[in-house]
């Protein structure tokens, strides 16, 4: 017990070198707080690291969103088709424009969004009669609603289905914004993520494989879109705008010059960080495959790289996850519960009236899923006694 009590593994935890401390003092020490030279230069970085032709930094992931479902031109009278397993921002995203998300269940093996279920839904919608009723919600959906987009997640660091989500927009005539906020520098099919829609929004939280304290990023090959958000994220202000000019109504969404900053470093040293979070994974595997009762993460066949957010193992049915939760904290080892399925949330339920039960595959995975320490900082001894410690209590 004592032994455990002194051990301090964090939940997660940046990775921050003397780079990153020298490129954001540079800042301070010049005049250029916003909209400088560091910012130009994230966003060009970034924009290779997604393969895309355009790259908006934005001060969150939420942002970003938010940015992509108004440069889509989504809004009242509109449906997109989303998922229920998610971090709320990309639900809350459509919600902000008034659109009405339509929610399909996910793929048991990544928690992903399931393309048949999408393919499905979007054939019924287009009827806009008693096949369509079946996706709505149960409140407050406008019946004649028209469909138009898809909006994946990829779920702790695997890109969703975007080949056969791609043939459903297409047929559809859909626009797809890809929340890859968990999965910059993963590979679909050899594909970087982030561009495999017609939109990507990565996240810098300092939980996320890298940081910019707070701040998000749009890319997109689309150079109409790139300059609509462009706009958005500065007041509305159109390319040939003065600072008192608002062609559009936007919001302040702009990433500060210090952010920026820590996110070039971060960019220069993110095959390092990302290969660090896969030597982690690779060690829980091994400490971790022999104890029963737990399920590992599983790699989708269209995954060429996982680029590890978060670690989630699946508890089985007949295990009580509180109980887990407190025995692992009363030995110094913090988790959580990952994702708590969006559709049960108070404010989804009030305003749509779901229900358990609505989503089954994201409501067990939810049931299920604990999270354990992650981070590229995380220690081969710091692995092992996180799984000692698991083994004991299970
Ligand atoms: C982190 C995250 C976001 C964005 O989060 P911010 O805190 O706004 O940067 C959006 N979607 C998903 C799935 C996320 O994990």
């Amino acid at each position: 017990m004592d032994f455990y009590k002194k051990l301090n593994v964090p939940m997660s935890q940046p990775n921050i070198s003397d780079l990153e401390i020298e490129l954001v003092n540079a800042v301070l020490k010049s005049d250029s707080l916003s909209m400088g030279p560091y910012l130009r230069e994230f966003e060009e970085r970034i924009a290779e690291v997604a393969n895309c032709k355009h790259a908006i930094a934005v001060n969150s992931g939420t942002a970003g969103l938010h940015c992509c479902v108004r440069a889509a031109g989504w809004g009242v009278g509109h449906y997109v088709i989303t998922s229920p397993f998610s971090f709320v921002a990309s639900v809350n995203a459509l919600l902000y424009e008034g659109v009405t998300p339509i929610l399909v269940d996910v793929d048991p093996l990544t928690g992903n969004i399931d393309p048949a279920l999408v393919s499905q839904a979007a054939e019924d919608l287009a009827c806009q009669g008693e096949a369509s009723r079946k996706w709505l919600p149960e409140k407050n959906s406008d019946p004649m609603g028209t469909l138009k987009g898809i909006l994946a997640v990829d779920v702790f660091g695997q890109p969703a289905d975007y080949d056969a989500l791609n043939e459903t927009a297409r047929k559809a005539n859909l626009k797809v914004i890809e929340d890859s906020c968990e999965a910059i520098g993963a590979a679909y099919k050899g594909r970087p993520a982030g561009s495999l829609a017609d939109f990507g929004v990565f996240a810098f939280y300092p939980n996320k494989q890298m940081t910019t304290g707070e701040g998000g990023v749009v890319v997109t090959n689309d150079a109409d879109s790139a300059m609509m958000i462009r706009a958005l994220r500065n007041q509305g202000r159109a390319p040939s705008d003065t600072w008192l000019d608002h062609t559009y109504l936007g919001f302040n969404y702009r990433m500060d010059e210090m952010s920026a900053a820590l996110g070039v470093a971060q960019l220069r040293r993110l095959p390092s960080l990302l290969e660090a979070r896969s030597q982690v994974a690779d060690w829980y595997e091994e400490e971790l495959k022999d104890i029963p009762g737990i399920e590992l993460p599983k790699k989708a066949a269209t995954t060429t790289y996982t680029s590890w957010f978060v670690y989630v193992i699946r508890l089985d049915r007949s295990i009580n996850r509180n109980e887990v939760i407190r025995k692992l904290d009363a030995l110094g080892i913090p988790s959580r519960p990952y994702f708590s399925p969006i559709h049960l949330q108070p404010y989804m339920v009030e305003k749509f009236g779901y229900r358990a039960g609505d989503f089954p595959i994201a409501e067990d995975l939810g049931a299920r899923g604990l999270a354990i320490p992650f981070s590229s900082k995380l220690n081969r001894n710091q692995v092992y006694q996180v799984a000692s410690a698991l083994r004991q209590v299970l």
